[in-house]
């Protein structure tokens, strides 16, 4: 995919030049003539690289870079500074405050080109570095520190928009057990068939997580109890339905369910309301789906 750059510089001829040095790289080019404007641009495209000059009326580069950096939205896109200068100052100032490079305009055909490739290539390192960092290594999907911030993005998505956010808490049923007689290997294969049964289940803006050993939890954002509580369902008979084989045996495997869902402004506890059905699903005789009826539709704390 084409990475995005923003350019934020007052000169035309600079924008004019950065498309003909930049003409064949995969990337798409968007342009902003001043720094106000370069800063809402940023907020707003999120690009992958921002080309920013030092020398502007009004904001200047520096300036720009202190709130860019300073901004979560804007402050891990990395900064190349076009300095009209050549003085060394300028260039410490710029990386100081947090910019990876510089490139000395006008620029030299091939610099500007190999600097940009640069910045990109260590800005998707990075990228996948810290995607990988969320990832829980067994099950491959997302782990409780990926869980914990979207949380945390989602409920005040939802408390802003007034949409329900809702979550299935998933256990396995007896798995120390089924450790105890199969061996921990055997184990780890059933998790792993658990969570690819619960992704098929799942939709793409559904967020599904290991939360720790045998515990899944399922974020759904933009769905009432009712879509959820569904969803567990699918859940649950998708993995009665696979079966084990266990030293020569076919076993079977289940998994219990707590469903909560909140809307408007709430307390961020609806993890605690899918736990506390969870463990009624498991004196309930396991291999069910519960759901916190009571406050489903709670809207105020
Ligand atoms: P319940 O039906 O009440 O949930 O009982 P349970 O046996 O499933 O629950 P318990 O908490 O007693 O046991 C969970 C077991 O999960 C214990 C732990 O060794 C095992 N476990 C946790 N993480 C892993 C893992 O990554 N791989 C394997 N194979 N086992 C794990
Ligand atoms: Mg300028
Ligand atoms: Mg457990
Ligand atoms: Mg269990």
């Amino acid at each position: 995919m084409a990475s995005k750059i923003l350019v934020i510089d007052d000169s035309p001829e600079i924008h004019k030049l950065v498309q003909i040095r930049l003409g064949k790289e995969a990337v798409v080019i968007h342009s902003a003539f001043d720094g106000v404007t370069g800063l809402a641009a940023a907020r707003q495209l999120r690009p992958d690289l921002i080309l920013l000059d030092v020398e502007m009326p009004d904001r200047d580069g520096f300036a720009v870079c202190v709130d860019l950096k300073s901004d979560p939205a804007t402050m891990d896109t990395p900064i190349i500074f076009l300095t009209g200068s050549a003085s060394t100052e300028d260039k410490i100032r710029g990386l100081e405050l947090g910019a990876s490079d510089y490139v000395t305009k006008p620029f030299d055909p091939g610099e500007l080109r190999a600097r940009v490739r640069a910045s990109l290539r260590s800005r998707y390192l990075v990228e996948l570095l810290s995607k990988k960092a969320m990832i829980d290594g067994l099950t491959g999907l997302w782990n409780r520190t990926y869980l914990d911030l979207h949380l945390h993005m989602e409920l005040s998505a939802a408390r802003r928009s007034g949409h329900p956010l809702s979550c299935v808490m998933a256990d396995v049923d007896h798995f120390k057990s089924i450790n105890d007689t199969c061996g921990h290997g055997f184990g780890d294969d059933v998790l792993r068939e658990v969570a690819s049964a619960f992704t098929q289940c799942c939709r793409a803006e559904d967020i599904a997580c290991r939360y720790g050993g045998e515990e899944f939890t399922v974020l759904l954002p933009n769905t009432p109890v009712e879509g959820a509580a569904d969803l567990a369902e699918r859940m649950r008979e998708a993995v009665a339905k696979r079966t084990f084989i266990c030293r020569e045996k076919l076993i079977s495997v289940t998994c219990s369910f707590g469903v909560a869902s909140l809307r408007g402004p709430l307390p961020p506890s609806l993890l605690e309301l899918a736990d506390e059905a969870l463990y009624r699903a498991k004196h309930g005789g396991r291999n069910r789906v519960e759901v916190c009826q009571e406050l489903s539709s709670v809207t105020a704390p």
